[in-house]
């Protein structure tokens, strides 16, 4: 049977509802994301053996050796990334789309960059039937960026490169912000890092697992 986008049982709304008074009870607080987060379903966008851990606060996989983001996560890297209101926003790791869709809720314009090309298929239609404006994927390395359309008020990463790309750095609007995970093995440093002309303030935020960035420097 076809998951509905309302859900039943343990997709429903209620069980979604759960998930985010976890969430705020873990300090989550901005009302926007908290909002967002209830209103897209995430069992949608993995398969339908796991849909029904879909409200489990916890990563689970979605091919390709990836993982779709534990919702905390997913809040807490939004709701850094709100912090500074932004219009136009770049993601580093389509994934399954699902953040995608969370910052497609968020904010005006988004751009998206994903390098496996049965991911990027994938976040495709996961993304079509929500009918999100404003949002465009690409198939491409993300340690570029996406140069034409820079500059971004907030650039999101969610898989770690060892070092920061210096060209998402570049692409950062004056006042910008880049949310990242930074560093090898298990366990990685979740920085924001704020442009003010042209030096930038990093701030640690906590210490996250994330996949590794593949591809730049790494080929
Ligand atoms: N936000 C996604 C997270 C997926 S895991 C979700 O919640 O589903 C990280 C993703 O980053 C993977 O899909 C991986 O293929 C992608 N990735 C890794 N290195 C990349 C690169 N250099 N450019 C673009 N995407 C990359």
């Amino acid at each position: 049977m076809q998951a509905s986008i309302n859900g039943s049982g343990m997709t429903s709304a209620r069980t979604r509802e759960r998930l985010i008074q976890r969430l705020m009870e873990h300090g989550i607080q901005d009302l926007r994301v908290l909002e967002a987060l209830r209103h897209v379903p995430r069992h949608l966008f993995m398969d339908e053996a796991l849909a029904s851990r879909a409200y489990e606060d916890t990563a689970l996989p979605i091919g390709f050796g990836q993982t779709i983001s534990q919702p905390y996560i997913v809040a807490r890297m939004s709701e850094v990334l709100m912090s500074v209101s932004p219009h136009k926003v770049l993601e580093i790791g389509t994934g399954c789309g699902y953040q995608t869709a969370i910052l497609a809720n968020l904010v005006d314009e988004v751009f998206s960059i994903e390098r496996i090309g049965g991911l990027y298929e994938r976040a495709r239609r996961n993304l079509q039937p929500l009918q999100l404006h404003r949002l465009r994927l690409r198939l491409g390395d993300g340690y570029q960026g996406w140069p034409s359309q820079a500059p971004f008020d907030a650039i999101l990463v969610t898989a770690a490169p060892p070092q920061i790309p210096p060209a998402l750095l570049q692409q950062l609007a004056d006042g910008g912000l880049l949310v990242i995970p930074v560093g090898g093995g298990g366990s990685q440093r979740l920085l924001a890092v704020r442009r003010e002309g042209d030096e930038f303030h990093e701030e640690l935020l906590e210490m996250v697992s994330f996949v590794p960035m593949l591809g730049g420097e790494q080929r």
